[in-house]
């Protein structure tokens, strides 16, 4: 617990003397000993009101930030969930009173839409910074971001950026299909995207997302309209195919079980799921090319397919695995990226 020897106190990334009076006026020991996690998704909004009065210019920054209330209001998941574990807990449990409810959910919405998680060393906290929150959002951004050990967050244009162009980085994972983006994007950051990638049903050629059409050949199955979840999902060579765009979540969900069942480290069982699916998916499909990636880590590096007893044949394949996922990342993360960076050349 705090002292006058606690390492936090009165620290940049610790916490202020006027927390510690707020918890220890409210006899609050007795409640931090419980269930610590929940106890910090409270603690991060009160430092956040606490700017009011002790920073007042970090607190006006702050109030610029967007936090979706009213789309929030409406989410009974976010807003009872951020009552209960936020709201209640500082006014009523630790009897700090002198925030409106409305104010305390305002703070965990411009947590939720505009906090970067951070740190190193499997520490994970939320963080707020006063100029990388105007970056914009794109699934196909033109910047990566990284921090350090103290908190610093670099952000680097990875692609060419001409002047009046918007600079965006991404808040989704790239290795995934339109129709996941744009979910994902809509519970945790309140918005619909509509950047090219989620606009383009071949996600720019890429086809990310692509079924393959079970009446011809050459044909791949895409959405009629991406930016419509329930819209259908037609063959792009034949007019004989359509299905709904229910019936593909169903199917994506249920391969999705299948590729979270497989062993991290069985290089075999990967390779027949691709040969399982070479039929039902596009070869650049997000679930190919998220255990293509595993592929691409796991040959050379595990016990019976080191790099020095690999024969001529799996070498090659571990070339092509990487070729194949290189192709995609070069249009979905142009430039420097992570991704990019951990598939070998
Ligand atoms: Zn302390
Ligand atoms: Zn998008
Ligand atoms: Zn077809």
């Amino acid at each position: 617990m705090c002292g006058p020897d606690c390492q936090g106190l009165n620290t940049e990334f610790g916490h202020s003397m006027q927390e510690c009076a707020i918890l220890a006026s409210c006899e609050v020991d007795r409640h931090l000993t419980q269930d610590l996690k929940a106890q910090y998704s409270a603690i991060v909004p009160l430092r956040c009101l606490l700017l009011k009065h002790h920073k007042p210019n970090k607190w006006k920054l702050l109030c610029t930030m967007e936090s979706h209330n009213e789309v929030r209001r409406k989410l009974p998941n976010i807003w009872q969930n951020n009552q209960s574990s936020v709201v209640d807990r500082i006014r009523e449990l630790w009897g700090v009173r002198q925030y409106s409810e409305e104010e305390i959910h305002t703070v965990c919405g411009v947590l939720e839409v505009n906090a970067f998680e951070v740190g190193q060393h499997g520490v994970s906290v939320r963080a707020l910074y006063p100029t990388a929150f105007y970056l914009a959002h794109s699934c196909v951004p033109n910047t990566s971001h990284t921090d350090d050990d103290n908190y610093k967050l670099t952000v680097r244009c990875s692609s060419q950026i001409k002047k009046g162009d918007t600079i965006t980085l991404s808040y989704a994972y790239t290795l995934q299909g339109t129709l996941k983006r744009r979910e994902h994007l809509k519970e945790s950051k309140f918005f619909d995207c509509c950047c090219p990638r989620c606009k383009d049903p071949t996600e720019l050629a890429t086809y990310a997302g692509a079924l393959k059409c079970p009446k011809c050949d050459a044909g791949y199955v895409i959405s009629s309209e991406p930016l419509e979840r329930a819209a259908s999902w037609r063959c792009s060579q034949c007019s004989n195919y359509t299905v709904t765009a229910h019936s593909v979540m169903l199917l994506l969900e249920k391969i999705a079980d299948e590729v979270e069942a497989l062993d991290a480290n069985d290089i075999e069982a990967m390779e027949s799921f691709l040969q399982k699916y070479r039929n039902v998916l596009h070869p650049n499909h997000y679930h190919c090319l998220g255990v293509k990636h595993s592929l691409s880590q796991l040959y050379g590096k595990i016990q019976g397919y080191m790099i020095n007893e690999l024969p001529d044949k799996l070498l090659h394949r571990k070339r092509d695995v990487c070729r194949e996922l290189l192709r995609v990342i070069n249009v979905l993360e142009p430039g420097y990226s992570r991704l990019r960076g951990i598939v070998p050349r």
